[in-house]
Protein backbone atom coordinates (compact mmCIF):
# COMPACT_ATOMS: atom_id res chain seq x y z
CA UNK A 1 0.00 0.00 0.00
CA UNK A 2 1.33 3.67 -0.89
CA UNK A 3 2.11 5.90 1.75
CA UNK A 4 0.61 9.28 1.40
CA UNK A 5 1.24 11.97 3.44
CA UNK A 6 -1.46 14.57 4.63
CA UNK A 7 0.95 17.47 4.56
CA UNK A 8 0.79 17.06 0.83
CA UNK A 9 -2.38 17.64 0.25
CA UNK A 10 -4.58 21.37 0.11
CA UNK A 11 -7.23 21.58 2.39
CA UNK A 12 -10.17 21.15 -1.08
CA UNK A 13 -8.20 17.81 -1.69
CA UNK A 14 -8.67 16.55 2.00
CA UNK A 15 -12.08 17.41 1.88
CA UNK A 16 -12.13 15.10 -1.23
CA UNK A 17 -10.76 12.20 0.62
CA UNK A 18 -13.42 12.43 3.42
CA UNK A 19 -15.78 12.27 0.72
CA UNK A 20 -14.33 8.88 -0.71
CA UNK A 21 -14.52 8.00 2.90
CA UNK A 22 -17.61 8.40 3.81
CA UNK A 23 -17.21 11.40 5.53
CA UNK A 24 -18.64 14.97 5.59
CA UNK A 25 -16.92 17.31 3.66
CA UNK A 26 -15.76 19.48 6.92
CA UNK A 27 -14.09 16.94 8.89
CA UNK A 28 -11.61 17.96 6.33
CA UNK A 29 -11.28 21.10 7.57
CA UNK A 30 -10.94 19.24 11.05
CA UNK A 31 -7.90 17.46 9.85
CA UNK A 32 -6.16 20.36 7.59
CA UNK A 33 -6.78 22.64 10.77
CA UNK A 34 -4.65 19.88 12.55
CA UNK A 35 -1.83 19.64 10.58
CA UNK A 36 -1.12 23.42 12.07
CA UNK A 37 -2.04 22.64 15.30
CA UNK A 38 0.87 20.94 16.21
CA UNK A 39 0.07 17.32 15.09
CA UNK A 40 3.06 14.76 14.73
CA UNK A 41 0.75 11.87 13.97
CA UNK A 42 -2.40 11.22 12.90
CA UNK A 43 -3.46 10.15 16.39
CA UNK A 44 -2.61 13.55 17.79
CA UNK A 45 -5.48 15.29 16.21
CA UNK A 46 -7.56 14.96 19.05
CA UNK A 47 -11.28 16.51 17.57
CA UNK A 48 -10.70 12.99 15.10
CA UNK A 49 -12.92 10.34 15.77
CA UNK A 50 -11.05 7.10 16.60
CA UNK A 51 -12.82 5.34 13.72
CA UNK A 52 -11.51 7.95 11.05
CA UNK A 53 -7.94 7.99 12.42
CA UNK A 54 -8.25 4.33 11.93
CA UNK A 55 -9.38 4.09 8.58
CA UNK A 56 -7.22 7.16 7.25
CA UNK A 57 -4.35 4.90 8.88
CA UNK A 58 -5.50 2.14 6.52
CA UNK A 59 -5.82 3.73 3.52
CA UNK A 60 -2.12 4.54 3.91
CA UNK A 61 -2.12 8.06 5.37
CA UNK A 62 0.40 9.92 7.90
CA UNK A 63 2.08 12.91 8.82
CA UNK A 64 5.53 13.68 7.43
CA UNK A 65 8.22 15.49 10.23
CA UNK A 66 11.30 16.70 9.94
CA UNK A 67 14.29 15.41 12.59
CA UNK A 68 16.34 18.06 13.53
CA UNK A 69 19.81 16.73 13.16
CA UNK A 70 21.26 19.70 14.08
CA UNK A 71 21.00 23.63 15.33
CA UNK A 72 23.62 26.23 15.50
CA UNK A 73 22.97 29.28 16.50
CA UNK A 74 24.81 32.64 15.28
CA UNK A 75 26.72 34.66 18.68
CA UNK A 76 26.34 37.35 16.09
CA UNK A 77 23.02 38.11 15.01
CA UNK A 78 20.71 35.10 16.05
CA UNK A 79 20.52 33.60 12.86
CA UNK A 80 19.65 29.73 13.07
CA UNK A 81 20.64 27.22 10.37
CA UNK A 82 18.81 23.97 10.99
CA UNK A 83 19.90 20.68 8.90
CA UNK A 84 16.80 18.87 9.03
CA UNK A 85 16.60 15.23 8.07
CA UNK A 86 13.95 13.73 5.94
CA UNK A 87 12.27 10.31 5.60
CA UNK A 88 14.89 8.80 3.59
CA UNK A 89 17.81 10.20 5.30
CA UNK A 90 18.51 13.19 2.83
CA UNK A 91 19.50 16.25 4.52
CA UNK A 92 18.22 19.74 4.04
CA UNK A 93 19.18 23.14 5.36
CA UNK A 94 16.84 26.08 6.56
CA UNK A 95 17.96 29.53 8.01
CA UNK A 96 16.14 31.51 10.69
CA UNK A 97 17.26 34.98 9.85
CA UNK A 98 15.78 37.48 12.70
CA UNK A 99 15.53 41.29 12.36
CA UNK A 100 14.41 44.20 14.49
CA UNK A 101 11.23 44.09 12.71
CA UNK A 102 10.91 40.80 11.09
CA UNK A 103 12.20 37.36 11.34
CA UNK A 104 12.26 35.75 7.37
CA UNK A 105 13.07 31.90 7.37
CA UNK A 106 15.33 30.86 4.41
CA UNK A 107 13.57 27.21 2.63
CA UNK A 108 15.28 24.91 0.97
CA UNK A 109 13.26 23.59 -2.10
CA UNK A 110 15.23 20.30 -3.29
CA UNK A 111 18.33 17.53 -1.60
CA UNK A 112 20.77 19.26 -3.53
CA UNK A 113 20.45 21.43 -7.38
CA UNK A 114 20.70 20.06 -10.66
CA UNK A 115 22.15 24.12 -11.94
CA UNK A 116 25.68 23.40 -10.62
CA UNK A 117 26.22 27.29 -10.46
CA UNK A 118 30.11 27.82 -9.88
CA UNK A 119 29.26 29.96 -6.87
CA UNK A 120 27.35 27.90 -5.16
CA UNK A 121 27.92 25.21 -2.24
CA UNK A 122 24.58 23.39 -3.18
CA UNK A 123 25.21 23.59 -6.79
CA UNK A 124 28.11 21.43 -5.77
CA UNK A 125 26.42 18.63 -4.14
CA UNK A 126 24.68 17.33 -7.33
CA UNK A 127 20.59 16.95 -7.79
CA UNK A 128 19.23 14.53 -5.66
CA UNK A 129 15.72 14.41 -5.73
CA UNK A 130 12.88 17.78 -5.11
CA UNK A 131 11.51 18.40 -1.59
CA UNK A 132 7.70 16.85 -1.70
CA UNK A 133 4.95 19.67 -0.91
CA UNK A 134 5.14 18.19 2.64
CA UNK A 135 8.59 18.47 3.06
CA UNK A 136 8.40 22.52 2.78
CA UNK A 137 5.71 22.94 4.31
CA UNK A 138 7.42 21.13 7.37
CA UNK A 139 10.11 23.58 7.34
CA UNK A 140 7.98 26.27 8.01
CA UNK A 141 6.21 24.11 10.55
CA UNK A 142 9.94 23.08 12.65
CA UNK A 143 11.41 26.27 11.95
CA UNK A 144 8.72 27.88 14.31
CA UNK A 145 8.41 25.00 16.50
CA UNK A 146 12.01 24.94 17.03
CA UNK A 147 12.61 28.31 17.60
CA UNK A 148 9.62 29.49 18.90
CA UNK A 149 9.81 32.90 16.61
CA UNK A 150 7.13 33.95 14.60
CA UNK A 151 7.92 33.82 10.80
CA UNK A 152 7.06 37.43 9.23
CA UNK A 153 8.72 36.11 5.32
CA UNK A 154 9.57 33.29 3.53
CA UNK A 155 12.06 33.19 1.09
CA UNK A 156 12.82 30.39 -0.96
CA UNK A 157 16.94 31.14 -1.48
CA UNK A 158 17.84 27.69 0.33
CA UNK A 159 18.71 24.18 -1.57
CA UNK A 160 17.39 23.95 -4.44
CA UNK A 161 15.95 26.02 -7.50
CA UNK A 162 12.40 26.63 -6.73
CA UNK A 163 11.23 26.77 -10.08
CA UNK A 164 12.68 23.45 -11.06
CA UNK A 165 10.39 22.01 -8.59
CA UNK A 166 7.52 24.51 -9.18
CA UNK A 167 4.65 22.00 -8.56
CA UNK A 168 5.40 21.49 -5.30
CA UNK A 169 6.53 24.68 -4.30
CA UNK A 170 3.79 26.69 -5.62
CA UNK A 171 1.50 24.05 -4.05
CA UNK A 172 2.79 24.73 -0.83
CA UNK A 173 2.66 28.38 -0.91
CA UNK A 174 -0.85 28.00 -1.25
CA UNK A 175 -1.47 25.76 1.81
CA UNK A 176 0.57 27.89 3.67
CA UNK A 177 -1.49 30.94 2.90
CA UNK A 178 -4.95 28.74 3.51
CA UNK A 179 -6.71 30.52 6.52
CA UNK A 180 -7.32 27.61 7.99
CA UNK A 181 -3.73 27.06 7.86
CA UNK A 182 -1.19 29.54 8.68
CA UNK A 183 -3.20 32.36 6.71
CA UNK A 184 0.42 33.08 5.69
CA UNK A 185 0.05 35.70 3.28
CA UNK A 186 1.35 35.20 -0.41
CA UNK A 187 2.64 38.46 -0.42
CA UNK A 188 5.41 37.96 2.30
CA UNK A 189 6.51 34.84 0.26
CA UNK A 190 9.52 35.16 -2.74
CA UNK A 191 10.39 32.76 -4.50
CA UNK A 192 14.30 33.36 -6.07
CA UNK A 193 15.29 31.91 -8.90
CA UNK A 194 18.43 31.64 -11.61
CA UNK A 195 15.44 33.06 -14.36
CA UNK A 196 13.47 29.77 -15.16
CA UNK A 197 11.50 31.62 -17.48
CA UNK A 198 8.30 29.55 -18.24
CA UNK A 199 7.52 29.75 -14.29
CA UNK A 200 8.20 33.42 -14.30
CA UNK A 201 5.95 33.91 -17.47
CA UNK A 202 3.34 31.56 -14.98
CA UNK A 203 3.49 34.24 -12.19
CA UNK A 204 2.68 36.40 -14.48
CA UNK A 205 -0.23 35.28 -16.42
CA UNK A 206 -1.68 33.67 -13.31
CA UNK A 207 -1.26 37.23 -11.60
CA UNK A 208 0.15 34.82 -8.57
CA UNK A 209 1.20 37.21 -5.23
CA UNK A 210 3.89 36.13 -3.68
CA UNK A 211 7.44 38.06 -4.92
CA UNK A 212 10.02 37.62 -7.19
CA UNK A 213 13.46 37.97 -7.53
CA UNK A 214 15.83 36.93 -10.19
CA UNK A 215 19.45 36.47 -9.56
CA UNK A 216 20.74 38.55 -12.37
CA UNK A 217 25.32 38.80 -11.85
CA UNK A 218 25.69 40.78 -14.80
CA UNK A 219 24.88 42.23 -18.15
CA UNK A 220 27.59 39.77 -19.95
CA UNK A 221 26.58 36.24 -21.43
CA UNK A 222 30.03 34.94 -21.14
CA UNK A 223 30.07 35.57 -17.68
CA UNK A 224 27.15 35.05 -16.60
CA UNK A 225 27.17 31.57 -18.51
CA UNK A 226 30.46 30.44 -16.22
CA UNK A 227 28.73 31.48 -13.21
CA UNK A 228 25.27 29.69 -14.07
CA UNK A 229 25.35 27.57 -16.81
CA UNK A 230 21.69 27.40 -16.91
CA UNK A 231 22.37 30.99 -18.69
CA UNK A 232 22.62 29.33 -21.86
CA UNK A 233 19.36 27.85 -21.85
CA UNK A 234 17.77 31.19 -20.31
CA UNK A 235 19.90 33.62 -21.39
CA UNK A 236 20.00 37.25 -20.60
CA UNK A 237 18.22 39.03 -23.63
CA UNK A 238 15.54 36.43 -22.66
CA UNK A 239 15.54 37.08 -19.20
CA UNK A 240 15.03 40.70 -19.64
CA UNK A 241 12.40 40.18 -22.09
CA UNK A 242 10.39 37.95 -19.66
CA UNK A 243 11.12 40.73 -16.65
CA UNK A 244 9.53 43.44 -18.84
CA UNK A 245 6.65 40.78 -19.77
CA UNK A 246 6.11 40.03 -16.21
CA UNK A 247 6.45 43.74 -14.70
CA UNK A 248 3.82 45.28 -17.14
CA UNK A 249 1.74 42.33 -16.82
CA UNK A 250 1.61 42.68 -13.12
CA UNK A 251 2.43 45.92 -12.63
CA UNK A 252 4.99 44.44 -9.58
CA UNK A 253 8.47 45.31 -9.47
CA UNK A 254 11.07 42.30 -9.88
CA UNK A 255 13.60 42.27 -7.37
CA UNK A 256 17.20 41.54 -9.23
CA UNK A 257 19.52 40.02 -7.23
CA UNK A 258 22.86 41.10 -7.50
CA UNK A 259 25.66 38.42 -6.12
CA UNK A 260 28.82 41.10 -6.60
CA UNK A 261 32.18 39.18 -6.57
CA UNK A 262 35.83 40.44 -6.61
CA UNK A 263 36.61 41.13 -9.75
CA UNK A 264 33.72 39.96 -11.84
CA UNK A 265 31.33 42.19 -11.76
CA UNK A 266 32.12 45.05 -9.21
CA UNK A 267 33.01 47.70 -11.40
CA UNK A 268 31.92 51.33 -12.75
CA UNK A 269 31.66 49.83 -16.26
CA UNK A 270 29.58 46.36 -14.78
CA UNK A 271 27.07 48.96 -13.19
CA UNK A 272 26.78 50.82 -16.04
CA UNK A 273 25.90 47.63 -18.32
CA UNK A 274 23.57 46.63 -15.99
CA UNK A 275 21.55 49.91 -16.00
CA UNK A 276 21.56 49.94 -19.77
CA UNK A 277 20.09 46.34 -19.57
CA UNK A 278 17.54 46.88 -17.42
CA UNK A 279 16.01 50.23 -19.20
CA UNK A 280 12.10 50.01 -19.04
CA UNK A 281 11.90 47.87 -16.26
CA UNK A 282 10.34 48.58 -12.52
CA UNK A 283 13.09 46.69 -9.96
CA UNK A 284 15.01 47.04 -7.22
CA UNK A 285 18.38 45.57 -6.33
CA UNK A 286 19.49 43.21 -3.83
CA UNK A 287 23.36 43.61 -3.96
CA UNK A 288 25.10 40.91 -2.00
CA UNK A 289 28.75 41.11 -1.40
CA UNK A 290 29.64 37.37 -1.85
CA UNK A 291 30.26 35.02 0.69
CA UNK A 292 32.96 33.03 0.50
CA UNK A 293 32.66 28.58 -0.42
CA UNK A 294 35.72 26.56 0.47
CA UNK A 295 36.80 25.01 -2.37
CA UNK A 296 35.73 28.45 -5.27
CA UNK A 297 38.23 30.75 -6.88
CA UNK A 298 35.44 33.58 -5.96
CA UNK A 299 36.45 36.02 -3.46
CA UNK A 300 33.67 38.64 -1.56
CA UNK A 301 34.53 42.32 -2.96
CA UNK A 302 35.97 45.02 -0.90
CA UNK A 303 33.10 47.13 0.81
CA UNK A 304 34.37 50.70 -0.81
CA UNK A 305 33.62 48.66 -3.89
CA UNK A 306 30.38 47.03 -3.28
CA UNK A 307 29.15 51.07 -1.98
CA UNK A 308 30.62 52.78 -5.14
CA UNK A 309 28.75 50.42 -6.65
CA UNK A 310 25.45 51.03 -5.38
CA UNK A 311 26.13 54.99 -5.33
CA UNK A 312 26.57 54.90 -8.71
CA UNK A 313 23.26 52.94 -9.40
CA UNK A 314 21.71 55.37 -6.79
CA UNK A 315 22.66 58.58 -8.30
CA UNK A 316 20.61 57.24 -11.35
CA UNK A 317 17.56 56.95 -9.20
CA UNK A 318 17.98 52.95 -8.83
CA UNK A 319 16.26 51.33 -5.81
CA UNK A 320 19.66 49.32 -4.42
CA UNK A 321 20.76 47.85 -1.38
CA UNK A 322 23.23 46.32 0.10
CA UNK A 323 21.95 42.91 1.72
CA UNK A 324 23.05 42.75 5.66
CA UNK A 325 25.57 40.06 6.32
CA UNK A 326 23.68 37.38 8.56
CA UNK A 327 24.81 34.14 10.23
CA UNK A 328 28.59 34.99 9.02
CA UNK A 329 30.10 32.86 12.14
CA UNK A 330 28.00 29.37 10.92
CA UNK A 331 27.79 29.95 7.18
CA UNK A 332 24.08 30.64 7.20
CA UNK A 333 24.17 32.75 3.98
CA UNK A 334 22.57 31.74 0.70
CA UNK A 335 24.72 29.75 -1.47
CA UNK A 336 26.40 28.28 1.51
CA UNK A 337 23.98 25.61 2.11
CA UNK A 338 25.09 22.22 1.60
CA UNK A 339 24.08 20.50 4.65
CA UNK A 340 24.70 16.97 2.53
CA UNK A 341 28.80 17.67 2.31
CA UNK A 342 28.84 19.99 5.46
CA UNK A 343 27.95 17.90 8.62
CA UNK A 344 28.00 13.93 6.83
CA UNK A 345 28.54 11.95 10.29
S1 LIG B 1 22.56 29.12 -6.88
FE1 LIG B 1 20.54 28.18 -6.72
S2 LIG B 1 20.19 27.34 -8.76
FE2 LIG B 1 22.39 27.72 -8.63
S3 LIG B 1 23.27 25.75 -7.92
FE3 LIG B 1 22.86 27.02 -6.10
S4 LIG B 1 20.86 26.36 -5.40
FE4 LIG B 1 21.07 25.68 -7.53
Amino acid sequence: MKSMDLRCFTRDEIKEIMVLMEQPKYRGDQVFEWLFKGAESIDDMKTISKDLKDTLKKEGYYLSCLRTVKRIESAIDGTVKFLFELEDKERIESVVLPDKERTTLCISSQVGCACACAFCATGSIGFKRDLTTGEIVDQFIWAQKETGIKIDNVVFMGMGEPMLNWENVKKAIFILNDEKGFHFAQLRVTVSTIGILPAIKEMADKDYRFGLAVSIITANDEVRSKLIPMNKAYPLAEIVKMARYYTTKTERTIMFEYPIFAGINDSIKDADAFYKMMRGIDYKVNLIPYNSVVGREYTKPEIDKVKAFQKHLMEKGVKIFIRKEKGSDIAGACGQLAGAIEYKE
